[in-house]
C-alpha cells in the first residue's frame, strides 16, 4: 500500500529579487520539512512578477542553493512570468462579475489614510488609463486557526479595504497571482514566514471568490537583524555561501527550535534532512522568533 499522501501539496516560493539568504533557508526547511513529515510534495514556485526588482541569475541561484541545500522539489519549478494571460484572463473574468473596479487614486492619500483604502473608486466612472484594479471586499470578519500561529481573524473590509489585483504601473499584484497559482497547484498547506501573516485574509477572501478551498496556512517565524528588521534581499541580508550548507541547514534546524543533534553539524545535508524528517517535532516551532541572527 502507498503511504504517499497525494492530498498534501506545500510549496516554497522565493521572489528572484536576489539569491538564498537565511531567513529564506529556513522558510523552504520548514516547508520541505511539513510536507515530507506528511508524506506529501514539496513544490517550488519563482514569483518572478516584478521585473524592475528582479536581479539577474537570480532565480537560477535560487535554485541552485535549494539543491545545495537538499531541499530538492517535486516536478517543474512553476515561474509566474509565464503566467500572465491566466492572471489577465481571471481579472476579465472578475470585471465581467463586477467585482473588481478601476482605480486612479493616489498612493500618498491611501497612505494618508492609514492605508486602509476608502473605497472611493467603487461606483466612479474611470475611462482612461493609468489606473489600478481593485476587489470590492463585502462580508464578514475573515477567521481561521493558523498552524503555529494559533486562531487569527481580520475584519478585511474595514481593516484593509478593497485591494488591488492589478497596480497602476499594469503590474499584476501579489495576492491575486499567489492565489490564482496556489489553486492551480492544489496546494493544501502553506508554510511561510510570519511577514506574511498579514496577507492571509486577503488571500482567503480571494480564495473564496474564486470558488476554490483554502490552503491551511503556519506562519514560522522569521530570521531578524539585530536591529529587530526581518532579514531579506530588501535589507541586504548576506547571501548564504553553498560550500557551507551543512552548517547552514544546522543553524536553519536550530533557528526553528528543532533542537538537531550536536552530532549532526558538519554532517551532510541528506542525513540532517532525513534525521528532521523522521525525528524533528514540528510542533516545537515557536510563534516568535527563536534567537535573533
Ligand atoms: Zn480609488
Amino acid at each position: 500500500m502507498s503511504m504517499n499522501n497525494t492530498a498534501y501539496i506545500g510549496r516554497f516560493a522565493p521572489s528572484p529579487t536576489g539569491p538564498l539568504h537565511f531567513g529564506s533557508l529556513v522558510g523552504a526547511l520548514a516547508s520541505y520539512l511539513h510536507a515530507h513529515q506528511h508524506k506529501g510534495q514539496w513544490l517550488v514556485r519563482m514569483e518572478d512578477l516584478d521585473p524592475p526588482r528582479e536581479q539577474p541569475g537570480a532565480a537560477a541561484s535560487i535554485l541552485h542553493s535549494l539543491q545545495i541545500h537538499g531541499l530538492q522539489w517535486h516536478g517543474e519549478v512553476l515561474y509566474q512570468s509565464q503566467r500572465l494571460d491566466a492572471y489577465r484572463a481571471q481579472l476579465d473574468e472578475l470585471m465581467s462579475r463586477q467585482q473588481v473596479y478601476r482605480c486612479n487614486c493616489n498612493r500618498k492619500k491611501i497612505q494618508a489614510a492609514g492605508g486602509i483604502y476608502d473605497n472611493h473608486c467603487r461606483n466612479r466612472h474611470i475611462e482612461s488609463p493609468p489606473f489600478a484594479l481593485r476587489v470590492k471586499v463585502d462580508g464578514q470578519c475573515i477567521h481561521f486557526v493558523d498552524l503555529i500561529q494559533g486562531p487569527q481573524q481580520q475584519d478585511v473590509k474595514h481593516e484593509v479595504g478593497d485591494f488591488t489585483l492589478q497596480r497602476k504601473d499594469g503590474l499584476f499584484a501579489y495576492q491575486l497571482a499567489v492565489v490564482m497559482d496556489d489553486i492551480e497547484q492544489n496546494i493544501s498547506h502553506i508554510i511561510r514566514g510570519s511577514d506574511l501573516l498579514c496577507s492571509s485574509a486577503r488571500q482567503l477572501y480571494l480564495f473564496d471568490l474564486l470558488g476554490a478551498t483554502p490552503p491551511k496556512f503556519g506562519h514560522c517565524p522569521v530570521a531578524t537583524h539585530t536591529c529587530g528588521q526581518k532579514l531579506s534581499k530588501q535589507n541586504h541580508a548576506p547571501a548564504l555561501v553553498d560550500g557551507d550548507a551543512t552548517n547552514n541547514l544546522w543553524r536553519a534546524l536550530h533557528f526553528l527550535q528543532l533542537q538537531p543533534p550536536e552530532e549532526l553539524l558538519g554532517e551532510d545535508v541528506k542525513k540532517q534532512l532525513n534525521w528532521a524528517i523522521g525525528y524533528a517535532n514540528l510542533n516545537a516551532i515557536p510563534q516568535q522568533m527563536g534567537i535573533v541572527i
